[in-house]
């Protein structure tokens, strides 16, 4: 390097979630130029007990990045059965609401067999219809069991914890970098910043200057989560159903199971509705006797696979309003998965879009060398990313009314919501990224010109 060559940023990232620790693994891998902290605020890094599933569209991405992180994927999704044609949920009626007007208890669906249509009787716990998944790797993951594996790709002395970040401020010695204030005190000076902090980011709040659409919104909705071992849900529900992903909807209700952890165990959502969130906490404890009264109307399977959760918490599930940009330049800091578009989870997605975010800015900073390169990239991550991962956020708020008897046009009309189900996930699953990614170096090239 001579004297007249710009030193390379160095590198913050904020938040060591999934965002964070692949943005990290990302950079390692493609940017050996830029050095790179990660600063969590936590005393370790940790995901909660619970499930995540990606596609294979996700998967992929991952790849792309590291095929180690695909790697990772696969170790902890190994044992899950796999079905052919692959399914991404089975959905079933488990409100014996939707039966009351019927006298046997049945619903007639597919009546217009003049339309070719064969006619169906659809019973409590039935299977409506199936939702097919695309063909590769995917599937649930005990969230806990992947994080390790992402952690393990993270050479010591990258991650400093207990690191809160407060604040970030424009260094005062002209060189324009950022300067990160930590809420024990400390602070430190970096040429970019990347926030992975993740729903209640501080970064979106310092990117935003405290905009309206910084704080998430509460959706409505809220979820019981819970891990059930494999052998129980089996005894509960028979080999089959707890082995693969199944979907029991009804009104202003709905339930996921999917097996993770190598398939040795059920992961559990149970969704509710309720107007408004009034508690300062986003996720509490709750007694089972209170989970179950959310359950009254529902299948005997239901709510034997509610009274299986131990120790039940609710999460209010809050998604973020549009961000009009999701970086700034002075300093520079970029905001990165659900920092910049936490999503409801009704498409499963959220994860998968922190996974397309890290592929695109990654490729894009490889090619980064000073200050200048970096507004550009973040000109071109900005332009390709935001409005993908915003139209996420708001089908999957849809997602979450359509499955829970309240999509609009749709109500409980169960062959309008299956056409309405069986196309909705396309514009996710059959993406062709790298298509963005020529389009974000197009974007780049242009601004550099
Ligand atoms: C019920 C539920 C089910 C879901 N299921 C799926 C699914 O099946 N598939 C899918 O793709 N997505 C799913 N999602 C969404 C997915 O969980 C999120 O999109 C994803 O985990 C976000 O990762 P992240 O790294 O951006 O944020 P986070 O996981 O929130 O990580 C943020 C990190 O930043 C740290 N941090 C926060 N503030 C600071 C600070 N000020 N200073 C330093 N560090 C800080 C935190 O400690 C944390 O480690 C689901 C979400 C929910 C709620």
């Amino acid at each position: 390097m001579t004297s007249s060559t710009p030193r390379s940023p160095t590198i913050a990232i904020i938040g060591g979630g999934i965002a964070g620790l692949t943005l990290t693994i990302a950079l390692l891998k493609k940017c050996p130029h830029l050095p790179i902290t990660l600063y969590e605020s936590a005393s370790a890094f940790g995901e909660i007990g619970a499930g995540v599933g990606f596609q294979p569209v996700q998967v992929r991405t991952m790849s792309l990045i590291d095929p180690r992180i695909a790697t990772a994927f696969e170790k902890c999704n190994k044992g899950n059965t796999v079905t052919e044609p692959p399914r991404w949920f089975t959905v079933r009626v488990a409100d014996q609401r939707k039966f009351a007007g019927s006298a046997n208890g049945e619903i007639v669906l597919g009546k217009d067999e003049a339309g070719g249509k064969e006619k169906r009787i659809i019973r409590l716990g039935d299977e409506v219809f199936v939702m097919p998944a695309r063909r590769g790797l995917g599937g649930g993951v005990h969230r806990a069991h992947f994080l390790d594996e992402l952690v393990k790709l993270v050479p010591e002395g990258i991650a400093q914890f207990r690191k809160k970040l407060v604040d970030v401020t424009e260094a005062e010695d002209e060189s324009g970098e950022a300067v990160l204030h930590f809420a024990d005190g400390s602070t430190a000076q970096h040429g970019a910043v990347f926030g992975c902090d993740g729903i209640k980011s501080r970064t979106r709040a310092i990117v935003l200057s405290d905009d309206p659409c910084t704080n998430a919104v509460f959706s409505g909705k809220y979820a019981y989560r819970g891990l059930i071992p494999m052998s129980e849900a089996v005894a509960i529900l028979g080999e089959d159903e707890p082995r693969t992903n199944q979907m029991y909807i009804g009104y202003h209700g709905h339930v996921l199971t999917f097996p993770i952890a190598n398939g040795t165990l059920m992961n559990v959502v149970a969704f509710s509705s309720t107007p408004a969130w009034t508690d300062p906490n986003w996720v509490v404890q709750t007694s089972r006797e209170d989970m179950l009264q959310d359950f009254t109307h529902w299948s005997p399977t239901v709510r034997a696979i509610m009274t299986s959760l131990q120790k039940p918490d609710i999460w209010a599930l809050f998604n973020h309003p549009p961000a009009p940009t999701y970086y700034t330049t002075n300093p520079l800091i970029c905001l990165v998965g659900d920092a910049a578009h936490a999503s409801t989870p009704h498409q499963g997605s959220g994860a998968g879009m922190c996974i397309e975010d890290v592929y695109i800015l990654s490729e894009l900073l490889s090619q980064c060398h000073s200050s200048r390169d970096f507004e550009s990239a973040f000109r071109a991550y900005d332009a390709v990313r935001r409005p993908r991962s915003q139209r996420l956020v708001k089908t999957s708020r849809e997602a979450g009314q359509l499955w829970e008897f309240e999509g609009e046009g749709v109500g409980d009309d169960l062959e309008a919501l299956e056409r309405n189900a069986m196309k909705r996930m396309d514009w996710v699953w059959d993406y062709d990224i790298l298509e963005d990614m020529d389009r974000a170096r197009g974007i780049m090239r242009e601004e550099r010109e």
